[in-house]
């Protein structure tokens, strides 16, 4: 047996129904960026939607396509990294929900020839400025949108932004601009049918952040914000566990095949320990796809270790706050060619 990235789909139910209560009346998206966040976007995706959930937050348009492939005509689909015109035309084709932060896609719609009416959800940039439509061009876009629903173009489906969910008082801030935005929309004539800005950690913390719609990635993985609130008082599991096995055993220790090819921080060696039979032991070295760990007796090439995650030691979030990063960045580190194992579906 080679390494795998097992992934438990009954503990991903209980984290989406769990999401569900913490964010409603708002309607859970679930986001899956970054191949659902390396747990193998098509299974989660398909398994989600037969749970319920009926928004997916797929980031770019050939992600978009592919959840409408597995899961048909019935579920919405955001994505918000659209190219230009041929990102536009893919996306209504695909009957996309399409996050416009840029008044040139606005443009561009207007002369496109579309195979459908475009899904607009305008995106105000609330001080972050990683895209979006700045506050004083607000009027202008929104103006051009007008056109495109008058035109019969587009529907003014959304509104919505990002926030850092750094700090609450940036965040009331930014909220602040969002709802004004909102206002703007309404006083031209424009009535957004949804509204949404937060997601996992304001959708969880903060009930006036959560609208129509919240944008929970991390959460529903079960993946914890570093340095905040623990899993238990989130009412969230992880769901994958990065399971090695062992390769060799020799005098500088047990040496495991972890299969992946982004390799962990290799700053992590010495400074956290996996379950054996034996109890605990140190990870003495952290190579690209491979640990060594130190010794217990009885290991033998074949056994499976889990590394990090469901039924380890350390989930992945633990292992991120020994090297200050967060949780996403530790899970992502697992190459798409190891081997999925689904259980419990
Ligand atoms: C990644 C992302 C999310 C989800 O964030 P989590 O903290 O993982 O819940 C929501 N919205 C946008 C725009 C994102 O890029």
């Amino acid at each position: 047996m080679s390494a795998s990235y097992r992934v438990d789909l009954a503990a991903f139910s209980r984290n989406l129904q769990r999401v569900r209560e913490a964010v409603a009346p708002a309607a859970h998206m679930l986001v899956v960026k970054d191949d659902a966040y390396a747990h193998g976007l098509i299974p989660l995706v398909v398994h989600a939607y037969a749970q319920g959930v009926r928004w997916f937050g797929a980031f770019d348009v050939a992600t978009g396509e592919a959840v409408r492939s597995a899961v048909g005509p019935e579920a919405r689909i955001f994505v918000w990294l659209v190219g230009g015109a041929d990102d536009l035309a893919a996306g209504v084709a695909a009957d996309l929900d399409l996050g416009i932060g840029d008044e040139a896609l606005l443009d561009d719609l207007a002369r496109l020839t579309l195979d459908g009416v475009a899904r607009i959800h305008l995106k105000i940039d609330t001080g972050l400025h990683r895209n979006g439509i700045r506050p004083e061009r607000w009027a202008a876009a929104l103006e051009r949108t007008a056109g495109l629903v008058a035109a019969g173009r587009g529907v003014l489906e959304g509104i919505w932004s990002h926030i850092s969910e750094a700090s609450d008082a940036d965040d009331d801030a930014a909220r602040a601009v969002f709802l004004a935005a909102r206002e703007a929309a309404r006083a031209a004539g424009l009535d957004p049918r949804f509204s949404h800005l937060a997601a996992s950690a304001a959708g969880f913390a903060r009930g006036e952040f959560r609208e129509d719609l919240v944008r929970v990635g991390a959460f529903s993985y079960g993946i914890r914000p570093a340095g905040g609130p623990g899993e238990s008082d989130l009412g969230i599991e992880p769901i994958a566990a990065l399971v090695a096995t062992v390769t060799a055993v020799d005098v500088a220790g047990v040496h495991l095949d972890v299969g992946s090819l982004h390799g962990l921080p290799s700053t992590l060696a010495g400074r956290f320990d996996v379950g054996t039979p034996a109890g605990p032991r140190r990870v003495e070295d952290v190579g690209l796809t491979t640990l060594a760990v130190a010794p217990w007796p009885a290991a033998s090439p074949g056994d499976e270790i889990v590394v990090f995650g469901r039924g380890a030691l350390h989930s992945a979030t633990d292992l991120a706050e020994l090297v200050d990063t967060i949780g996403e960045e530790i899970a992502l580190r697992v190459s798409p060619t190891l081997p999925r194992l689904y259980v419990g579906g």
